[in-house]
């Protein structure tokens, strides 16, 4: 898989790039990310990327021709926009970008994108959270990360994936590890049991019992819909 990353600041990929499940899966050949310097694309002498917002306001505004030069020629790739105007990425969403051939994320920074561009190249928006980062990238690191470790071949484990947190609409139950008593807290009996129908038992009824309790806002989409 491709992943492209329209960014003003490709330094800030080279750590999260380097360690871990992304950089199994691009050592693997499986994943192939090319960072695009938007400042590259940029106007003139200096290279201007931005400007002020038309109307008034506070902070500066991406230019739509820098951007739209970027990603010019990418049009057979799924052009996403990080931005807190986005939906709110979740597994599902990732789960389907992971079986594409090509992904092009766009990171906005200062006061975000002028609008003609997002209308014109971009076909999905997409926001982390109901928060306000200081650009793009760290969106990016996040769609990049959760893809990576759906990729073939890039985790040792694959059960790992199929159950975990969100793949059947609960949240995961809690792990334990050893030692079996660490400070007086003993691990739950049953997992020592050796019964597998019990355990399992028991794990189903924690992620109900944890989702109802933490995220109740899951429940209502129990059973899942895929
Ligand atoms: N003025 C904008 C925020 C701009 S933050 C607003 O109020 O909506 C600068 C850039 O950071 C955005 O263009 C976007 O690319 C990125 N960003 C900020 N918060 C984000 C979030 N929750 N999810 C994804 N991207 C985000």
């Amino acid at each position: 898989m491709h992943i492209a990353v329209i960014t003003l600041f490709p330094a800030y990929f080279e750590g999260p790039l380097a360690v871990g499940t992304v950089a199994r899966a691009v050592a693997a050949g499986v994943l192939d990310v090319e960072l695009v310097a938007l400042r590259e694309y940029g106007v003139g002498n200096h290279r201007q990327v931005d400007d002020a917002p038309f109307g008034g306001g506070a902070g500066m505004v991406l230019m739509a021709g820098p951007l739209t030069d970027a990603v010019e020629g990418r049009e057979d790739s799924h052009r996403v926009l990080l931005t807190p105007a986005g939906h709110r990425l979740d597994q599902a969403t990732l789960d389907h970008w992971a079986t594409l051939d090509s992904l092009t994320l766009v990171c906005g920074r200062y006061e975000g994108v002028d609008e003609r561009f997002t209308e014109a190249s971009i076909d999905e928006e997409v926001s982390l959270g109901d928060y306000v980062l200081a650009g793009g990238e760290a969106a990016a690191v996040s769609v990049i990360e959760g893809v990576a470790r759906l990729l073939p071949g890039v985790l040792g484990n694959p059960a790992s994936i199929e159950i975990e947190s969100f793949r059947d609409g609960l949240l995961e139950e809690p792990q334990y590890t050893r030692p079996a008593v660490f400070r007086d807290r003993p691990v739950p009996p049953v997992l020592l049991s050796g019964d597998h129908g019990r355990i399992a038992a028991w794990r189903a009824e924690q992620r109900i019992e944890r989702t109802r309790s933490r995220r109740p806002d899951l429940l209502g989409e129990y059973p899942p819909r895929h």
